[in-house]
């Protein structure tokens, strides 16, 4: 798959071009446009490429949820530093905390940091299995029930207290 015209984009520069966005020279760019054999041969680099990186890159990769956990901030000082050196020279890696940190900003949208803690989220399950101090009417449940982080939860079940 050649293209014989003279101003066609040397192999050479097709593969700098699909590999490290180098930009073509712009008579040849602007045959890159035109020509259907020049684009089938920066595909084959491009896909070339693809391959590349998910063979060689991904062998050094941290884990997806070595990615998500450096994501979200979880991971400890060191391992964040070693994944950020390693995002900087890994495309796939970019990309994937990229889509994660987006996927997260989406999240946090739905659900306000703010308002949003476990236990309010937990809160409508533990007010109708845990006693409630307040509920003489639940008091007769096993203490062992108890669960001592919903001491002070909002009185919200149907319970009037006395
Ligand atoms: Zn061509
Ligand atoms: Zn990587």
């Amino acid at each position: 798959m050649d293209c014989l015209n003279s101003i066609a984009p040397t192999d050479e520069e097709l593969i700098s071009f699909a590999l490290d966005d180098e930009a073509l020279p712009a008579e040849a760019n602007n045959h890159l446009q035109q020509c259907e054999t020049c684009q089938k041969r920066l595909a084959r680099y491009k896909q070339t490429n693809t391959y590349l990186l998910s063979h060689l890159y991904r062998s050094q990769c941290p884990s997806g949820q070595e990615l998500s956990l450096y994501c979200a901030d979880l991971v400890p000082d060191e391992e964040r530093i070693r994944i950020a050196n390693h995002v900087l020279d890994c495309p796939l890696c970019a990309n994937e905390v990229a889509e994660t940190r987006a996927f997260l900003r989406t999240l946090d949208i739905e659900q306000p940091v703010p308002s949003f803690s476990l236990r309010a989220l937990l809160h409508p399950i533990f007010a109708t299995r845990v006693p409630c101090k307040e509920c003489p009417q639940n008091s007769t449940s096993p203490p062992g029930l108890y669960l001592p982080t919903v001491t002070s939860h909002a009185h919200s079940h149907s319970c009037v207290p006395r």
